[in-house]
């Protein structure tokens, strides 16, 4: 059905300019005239807004209050000024995550949607949190929101200045993967293409670009739209119940619409100041006037048509139908009235409809929540629109669950939330705590629609849980066989991840990539290891991602915990969905004359390898062996009657409750092992060859804890890791500059804490430097306090034999333990185990250099992840990271699609590790060498960084 023309459609674009001038030129003045006056009144409602009763609703605060005021005086004076927004196809700051959308070919723009002056365009797109994954890896799970940004068809843009906040919490509380927000034609631009139907038109290119250049199906989408973005995602709805089936559009798998704009034609012959809610809403009539004018092209079209006004012209949902709408309002809107009978009429024509309203709120709190103080009513909306989603679609909306996860974790509250006792410092908007009594919406059914959960709230601690079934599943049931990618990451545990992040935001726009992993989950590490008290032993906030807050004040964090931020920190950026589990590499080939490497794949279930290719190979595998322990001679193991256990391999629900337990070891897993036991068993001997340097780390820093609760948490999050590796810096420096006196600091540190019968001598009194060998950290000193316990002890000495019951040791002690745990250390493997060759000539790791620490002599296009010894291991893995889109950049530049490392000198050998732990006395036999110069191993962060972002690239790099 067209937009009926009116009798002035013969107006030409010409005229309708002209009379645009002249009115501007008017409304320029008239605005300047009365600006005291507006201001005067600004000031003025300010004041009044002091006190409660005064407020255009007692029930906003101060802030919401006064905010309300300013977005109405901004957004009166652009509708004045009739100030639209211009639009461009350049990336700008969204950079990777922009993209444009073509037009579909002439023949599915039909009906209202063609036009002899308005034809489709080229527009852009931004993605919210990343551009989805290649078509290959579309799972069933994934699901895109299209998002159509309101602002009356005369301002806003999709991007992040405009929709971010809105994205982000659709992402996190409507629990969808991606935001899609289409830059559509504004009608307010002077180029005159914006009018009707250019809007509908690009959204219709929109839809269909995620249906066939991203192979989103359908079901996965969700159409959405705020104000007049809800009037663009209704008139998609309308055009694909109209020609869908003429046309084979499919319909979307839901539809959610944020304070539509269902009138427009209101606009231009109603007074919205009549409104009963004029007084607590920013709209005002000069905005809705300007866009009803220009989306009708100044009069060709009639506004009051079925698409601009789909208020009178209910349709009913597009063949197949069930399509649910969730629609969502303010009760205190202009707009108000008029969804509410929307609902009731698309519900009387066969829409399972959901109008969920908000009460004491403003229009469009979805888009507008953080600028006006309603993100708590905005988050409770999107909730609301995930449990009705989740009610009546197959969509797989994320689980939120409340604040739960990480209490069980140990962690009750946000940090800053934790401070408020400590300081007094935390500034009102952190304190947002589940409460219920709180809770300012409320819901209202005009179908019967099953909704089993009552008004929840969530804290900003609540975190997402991923469908397991994800891990298992494979993208859209296809198999993974003659998959092909640009960069093919191994490994998906921190140096994975962090890889995926810089190359999806940082590399080349258009590059795909995918994580092949082994494991069923991600993690690594973090998912393997499961023995007790399980934690990192270096600084969570130098140890988390850079781009990914650790928002706890918690400086050694549990495995758990770990493996919770890194599933979050990968979902919160789209990583996920390119990860393939269950599929580990077994060999990989590079092919000169294709220039592609060829992995072998193994998929759990699978009886025959399957077969990947790629440009380029990054390897996040880590490096130990994660199927085979460190073999250590302990003589008479194999008599011992109880139970040996390797902490790699801790047995599933272990009971160890009133056992007497014999960790043999003396590193990071014994010390950590030892407090955490020693509250069940009945008593834990850490029995040790020679001492390390054990030392106590508050769990707790105040300057954390000072920085969180003064500044936003982003600059927060900064400050606090640049303090963090500072003093993480400073301490390897001074301890290897003055290494007496840190032995006698530690010394003085370690008497004072241990029992009068635990002696400091033979037991805490290393034979090597600090840091020559790992340093040992213990939480708020939990391992001295077993000590003191009584409930631990430690013994230094040589196992003589092993026997059924006991181990006896040189001195001629005897140990009576019930379990052994064999803390012993990890089988160092490098590459993940695989079998590499390049042209089928296969090489050993050992006999060949590093260069930068990251790239193999002679092998083409791999590059390794790797992390520090004396500091976190993600700072390491991330320098190598931003060093391989350093050298992609350089190959764009050169128009190259190789880079080989090769020597142009002679070199002395060295060790890529600096550290003698037992552990590591293998490096020279498992890893590469280092050599000097770009050939040397990375041992400071801040120099090494400043190589990988700013140093050259092309030393010793062929390119071709
Ligand atoms: C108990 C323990 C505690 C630690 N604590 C700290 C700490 O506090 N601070 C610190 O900086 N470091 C610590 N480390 C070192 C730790 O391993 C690193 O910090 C970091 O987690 C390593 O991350 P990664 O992604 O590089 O490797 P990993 O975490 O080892 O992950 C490698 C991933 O690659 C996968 N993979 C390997 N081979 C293949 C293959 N062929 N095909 C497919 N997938 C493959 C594995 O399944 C795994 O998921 C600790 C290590 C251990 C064992």
């Amino acid at each position: 059905m067209k937009q009926t023309p009116t009798p002035n459609a013969s107006l030409s674009q010409g005229r309708a300019s002209d009379t645009t001038r002249t009115m501007l030129l008017f409304t320029y003045c008239y605005t300047l005239l009365t600006a005291p006056f507006l201001l005067t009144h600004f000031t003025f409602d300010i004041l009044l807004a002091l006190f409660p009763w005064t407020r255009p609703t007692k029930e906003w605060s101060l802030n919401q209050a006064a905010r309300m005021r300013v977005v109405r005086l901004v957004l009166l004076s652009w509708s004045r000024l009739r100030w639209g927004d211009r639009l461009t196809l350049r990336p700008g700051r969204e950079r990777n995550r922009f993209e444009v959308m073509q037009p579909r070919s002439p023949k599915l723009y039909k009906g209202a949607l063609s036009d002899a002056t308005i034809h489709p365009e080229t527009i852009g797109t931004t993605w919210t949190p990343a551009r989805p994954p290649p078509p290959a890896l579309v799972r069933p799970e994934l699901t895109v929101a299209l998002h159509f940004h309101g602002g009356g068809f005369a301002i806003g843009n999709g991007r992040d200045e405009d929709t971010g906040y809105l994205a982000r919490t659709m992402l996190q509380h409507m629990g969808c993967n991606l935001v899609c927000t289409p830059q559509y034609r504004l009608s307010s631009h002077s180029s005159g293409n914006g009018r009707f139907p250019a809007p509908m038109q690009d959204a219709l290119t929109a839809y269909l670009w995620l249906l066939h250049e991203k192979h989103i199906p359908a079901r996965q989408i969700i159409i959405s739209g705020d104000s007049a973005g809800g009037t663009i995602a209704l008139g998609l709805l309308r055009y694909i119940a109209e020609h869908g089936a003429e046309l084979a559009i499919p319909s979307p798998g839901a539809v959610a619409l944020w304070s539509p704009w269902v009138d427009v034609a209101a606009a231009l012959d109603q007074d919205i100041r009549r409104s009963p809610n004029y007084g607590t809403d920013y709209l005002n009539g000069e905005f809705g006037a300007w866009g009803a004018v220009a989306v009708s092209g100044y009069g060709e079209f009639d506004a009051s048509g079925p698409y601009l006004s789909p208020l009178h012209h209910p349709f009913g949902p597009p063949v197949g139908g069930g399509t649910p709408m969730f629609l969502h309002a303010g009760d205190r809107e202009v707009l108000w009235d008029d969804i509410r009978l929307a609902a009731e009429r698309y519900g009387d024509v066969g829409w399972k409809v959901h109008l969920d309203a908000s009460r004491h709120c403003p229009h469009d709190i979805l888009l507008l929540g953080s600028r006006i103080g309603f993100e708590r009513e905005a988050e409770a909306a999107a909730g609301e629109a995930r449990r009705f989603f989740l009610a009546t679609t197959d969509l797989k909306l994320r689980t939120q669950e409340v604040s739960g996860t990480l209490r069980s974790l140990g962690i009750t509250r946000p940090l800053a939330i934790g401070l408020r006792a400590v300081s007094g410092l935390v500034r009102q908007h952190d304190a947002r705590v589940p409460r219920t009594s709180h809770c300012k919406y409320q819901v209202s059914h005009l179908r019967t629609i099953h909704r089993s959960v009552t008004e929840q709230h969530h804290s900003h601690t609540s975190s997402w849980v991923s469908c397991t079934a994800m891990a298992n599943s494979i993208p859209n049931g296809q198999p993974t066989d003659g998959l092909y990618f640009d960069v093919v990451i191994i490994g998906a545990g921190i140096s994975g991840i962090n890889a995926a992040y810089r190359i999806q935001t940082e590399g080349p726009a258009d590059f795909s990539y995918a994580i092949l992993e082994g494991r069923d989950s991600l993690g690594g590490t973090w998912d393997l290891f499961r023995y007790p008290g399980i934690r990192s032993d270096s600084d969570i906030f130098t140890f988390g991602f850079p781009w990914s807050p650790w928002k706890h004040n918690v400086s050694l964090a549990s495995a758990e915990h770990i493996k919770t931020y890194a599933t979050q920190s990968a979902e919160s950026q789209g990583i996920d969905q390119h990860i393939l589990y269950r599929h580990s590499v077994v060999s990989a080939n590079w092919s000169s004359t294709e220039k592609k490497w060829e992995l072998q794949v193994t998929v759990a279930g699978q009886d025959h390898p399957i077969v990947v290719r790629s440009r380029f190979v990054l390897l996040g595998t880590g490096y130990y062996d994660y199927e085979k322990p460190l073999e250590t001679v302990i003589p008479g193991i194999e008599n011992f009657a109880g139970q040996v256990i390797h902490p790699q391999f801790w047995p599933e629900d272990y009971d160890y409750t009133g056992k007497k337990v014999v960790i043999i070891g003396s590193g990071a897993t014994a010390v950590t092992v030892l407090p955490a036991m020693a509250e069940k068993a009945q008593h834990v001997t850490m029995l040790q060859r020679s001492p390390g340097y054990v030392f106590s780390l508050p769990s707790n820093s105040i300057i954390t804890a000072l920085l969180f609760a003064i500044l936003p948490v982003s600059v927060a999050h900064y400050l606090n890791r640049i303090f963090w590796l500072v003093r993480s810096h400073l301490t390897t420096v001074f301890c290897r500059a003055w290494p007496g006196l840190a032995k006698l600091i530690i010394k003085h540190a370690t008497i004072r804490q241990l029992p009068p019968d635990v002696p400091w001598d033979p037991n805490f009194k290393p034979r090597y430097n600090p840091w020559e060998q790992r340093f040992c950290a213990c939480v708020d000193g939990d391992f001295f306090a077993a000590l003191r316990s009584g409930k631990a002890g430690v013994v230094t000495g040589t196992i003589r034999t092993v026997t059924r019951e006991t181990i006896e040791l040189d001195s001629g002690e005897r140990l009576r333990p019930d379990v052994i745990v064999t803390a012993t250390g990890l089988k160092l493997r490098f590459g993940g185990g695989i079998r590499f060759a390049v042209d089928g000539k296969p090489f050993r790791w050992s006999d060949k250099f590093a260069w930068r620490a990251a790239m193999l002599q002679d092998v083409p296009n791999l590059l390794f992840l790797t992390g520090y010894e004396t500091a976190s291991w993600t700072l390491g893995a991330d320098v190598s990271a931003r060093l391989f889109v350093r050298v992609l950049r350089e190959m764009e530049a050169r128009g190259a699609t190789v880079a080989v490392p090769r020597p142009s000198r002679a070199m002395p050998d060295k060790l890529m590790m600096s550290l003698n732990s037992t552990y590591l006395k293998t490096v020279g036999e498992v890893l590469p060498k280092a050599g000097t110069g770009v050939w040397a191993a990375k041992t400071n962060y801040f120099a090494d960084m400043a190589r990988a972002k700013w140093g050259s690239v092309s030393a010793d790099l062929d390119f071709s």
